[in-house]
């Protein structure tokens, strides 16, 4: 009856509502001891140029391992360390392994063969703040790490605030020899007057705006439109997600400059990543 369906309905609600509940609570109580002992670790993820398929650059991808809740994937946590003031703890982690990792990659690949830049992911909070963004960026410098090696990865939700003030502060970015590349593009409200007016080098297309090209002419014609007219900013194009050859064919076809997905290599430790960039070069 429906109010057998009523009471059903209601019962799935609540467990899953607790279950997330749980899981939130978990995580919250466990991140300051994640933060300290420093339980993140670093997975990189090769760009590589779509029609040559050459190495260009890396994303960093951060992991979480914590003994009790095993590892915790990057969309569940980040957000929760956002609302509860724990984000810039997470970043300051995370750049410490960034700039450890690389080091590494250097020194056991030939400068020839080492990605050109690598790419982190900012939070919210860190674009609203320009003054700590300053002070992030400038820990990365004195780690040794050249401005001309990154590129800061940045979401459309996150330039709200006086955007003003941000364009003048990501021009200043590039300035100084920093990529910026306008994440997740195809998610959110994306206007598309948006990639002429924030300073940007590359966008980069979200896998759901990438997936139904194959079947689905229009998000064809979209795509292909959005490239067009990247094309026409002077910004590059990175398709993430791609997951088929059939895809990545299309995407040359249509001009995509860079191409990032599990086609050609999932998020890998450093060592794994050290021995798949040398088996390419072989
Ligand atoms: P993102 O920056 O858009 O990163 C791309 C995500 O897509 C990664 O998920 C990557 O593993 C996944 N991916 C790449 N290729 C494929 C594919 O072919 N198929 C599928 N199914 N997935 C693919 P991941 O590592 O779980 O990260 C999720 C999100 O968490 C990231 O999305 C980013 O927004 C955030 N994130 C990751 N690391 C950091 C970090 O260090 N700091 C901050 N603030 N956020 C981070
Ligand atoms: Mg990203
Ligand atoms: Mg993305
Ligand atoms: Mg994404």
């Amino acid at each position: 009856s429906a109010k057998q369906n009523g009471k059903n309905r209601f019962a799935r609600f609540t467990s899953g509502n607790t279950q997330k509940i749980t899981e939130l609570y978990n995580i919250l109580q466990r991140l300051p001891d994640g933060i300290a002992n420093c339980e993140f670790s670093m997975n990189y993820q090769p760009i590589i140029h779509a029609r040559t398929g050459k190495l260009v650059a890396i994303e960093a991808l951060i992991r979480w391992h914590n003994k009790d809740l095993g590892w915790i994937p990057p969309d569940k946590f980040i957000h929760i360390a956002e609302a509860h003031g724990k984000i810039t703890q997470v970043q300051y982690c995370m750049l410490n392994c960034v700039c450890q990792d690389l080091q590494e990659i250097k020194l056991k690949l030939p400068q020839t063969d080492c990605p050109i830049r690598t790419a982190i992911n900012l939070s919210g909070s860190q674009i609203a703040d320009i003054e700590h963004l300053n002070q992030y960026l400038s820990t990365l410098e004195n780690q040794g790490l050249s401005p001309t090696e990154i590129t800061l990865e940045i979401t459309e939700n996150m330039l709200v605030g006086d955007a003003k003030e941000i364009v003048e502060y990501l021009n200043e970015l590039i300035h100084r020899g920093y990529a910026i590349a306008l994440d997740d593009f195809g998610t959110g409200y994306s206007s598309l007057s948006y990639l002429a007016r924030i300073p940007i080098s590359t966008v980069k297309l979200d896998k759901s705006f990438i997936d139904p090209i194959e079947n689905n002419k229009a998000q064809m014609s979209l795509v292909s439109g959005v490239l067009q007219l990247a094309h026409s900013l002077g910004l590059k194009v990175v398709a993430e997600g791609v997951e088929h050859a059939s895809q990545r064919n299309l995407l040359i076809d249509m001009g995509c400059d860079y191409i990032q997905g599990y086609l050609i290599a999932k998020p890998m430790a450093p060592e794994e990543l050290i021995k798949w960039i040398s088996l390419q070069n072989e």
